[in-house]
């Protein structure tokens, strides 16, 4: 009994109003947990905007009306027994860079007193991810005295993301120690990640950052025992033992991998500077794979971690639109049954050859990339 648990997923409306504003209207808690569970097949799910005003309001509407349990050692259960990990998201200035991070509380409790101090630094407590108005000494100690676990959200993008702006963990000072993990995906693996030698010792999460239910389970961990509750799993998460591996995004995927000229896509090797050779013109962005390279000045060994397999949803596969998708879910079961557990002659009842193969590829963590750079993604060869 494998748990497939993504950590980061955003809400689009709560309580009849906006949530996060880029996500989709349609995407409530009620909605996402049932297509989380039903569709896409994970076991835990954290929900990141559970401290927003209105998500925790739905929240209380949920347990007083038993849709949802709080469980003893933290977290929510609901009738059947899928995990809610509950959480927030925020940007705050540290060192005059803007910065995302992530706290995941254990229950209620915490939620309301994290949401209480929220209404005070915030312009509008029941959007997600806001321009928190405090310093690092203020909100890092509070999160560990709620009973919370904070951590870099996306800690490798380069306009949000701590290390895309940052170098060091010492730009933190005393406050470094509550970091407790560190969110890898969307542009870095463990081995990327891994080129810092001060992170060896900080735990890794993926999260998928959906904004719409296509991209929840875009990353995932798999843990190989039910997770029982909030702390069960930090203990894993924290202990790294009984992860068989985070599934995330291709790196090379990312729309920032390589260095890249953003106006005739050139791609000069590592270059620090902005101009573009070919083109002439201030176009260089700098990609995520040669900033970690020149973040990495020593050549440590790293820590045994659990491997990092590439993964994308079903839908970014080449050649699956939305009604191949809806066939597969309604003849073979959930999204991860059938990229883990459905034999290959059961998919060809379906796909084509070139399908069933990707399929399959996903499984053993083995997708085809072209790499990506200056804000344009990169392509799976299929
Ligand atoms: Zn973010
Ligand atoms: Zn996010």
């Amino acid at each position: 009994m494998l748990s497939f648990c993504d950590l980061h997923v955003h809400l689009g409306k709560a309580a009849g109003k906006p949530v996060k504003v880029t996500a989709s209207s349609s995407l409530t808690l009620s909605r996402a947990l049932d297509y989380a569970e039903h569709f896409k097949g994970l076991q835990v799910m954290g929900i990141i905007d559970a401290a927003c005003s209105g998500v925790l309001q739905e929240l209380k509407l949920m347990l007083s009306q038993n849709n949802l349990s709080e469980k003893q050692g933290g977290g929510f259960s609901t009738p059947s027994g899928f995990l809610v990990i509950p959480g927030a998201e925020w940007e705050m200035e540290i060192k005059g860079a803007r910065v995302h991070l992530i706290a995941f509380f254990p229950g209620i409790e915490s939620l309301e007193a994290f949401n209480s101090y929220l209404r005070k630094k915030v312009s509008n407590p029941g959007l997600s991810t806001q321009f928190l108005r405090d310093r690092i000494h203020k909100v890092f100690p509070l999160v560990g005295q709620l009973g919370g676990f904070l951590g870099f959200a996306h800690a490798f993008t380069p306009f949000k993301g701590f290390f895309g702006q940052l170098d060091s963990l010492e730009e933190l000072g005393e406050f470094a120690s509550k970091i407790k993990f560190l969110e890898l995906g969307l542009s870095a693996d463990s081995n990327i990640a891994d080129g810092i030698a001060e992170l060896h010792s900080l735990p890794f999460i993926v999260g998928s950052d959906a904004h719409s239910f296509q991209n929840i389970g875009r990353e995932y961990l798999e843990i190989d025992t039910p997770v029982k509750d909030f702390g069960h799993f930090f203990r894993v998460v924290s202990s790294g033992e009984g992860i068989r591996g985070f599934r995330g995004f291709p790196p090379a995927l990312g729309k920032y991998y390589q260095t890249r000229c953003r106006h005739c896509g050139f791609n000069p090797g590592s270059k620090e500077e902005k101009v573009c050779p070919r083109c002439l013109q201030q176009g260089l962005i700098q990609g995520v794979s040669d900033r970690i390279a020149r973040l990495s000045k020593t050549r440590v060994q790293p820590p045994e971690r659990p491997p990092y397999f590439p993964h994308l949803p079903l839908h970014l596969l080449p050649g699956f639109g939305p009604k191949t998708i809806e066939k597969l879910y309604e003849k073979l079961g959930t999204e991860l049954d059938i990229i883990h557990r459905v034999p290959p002659e059961k998919l060809a009842r379906i796909l084509d050859s070139k399908g069933v193969e990707l399929i399959l590829s996903l499984r053993r963590g083995e997708l085809g990339i072209e790499s990506g750079g200056a804000g344009q993604y990169g392509k799976v060869k299929g």
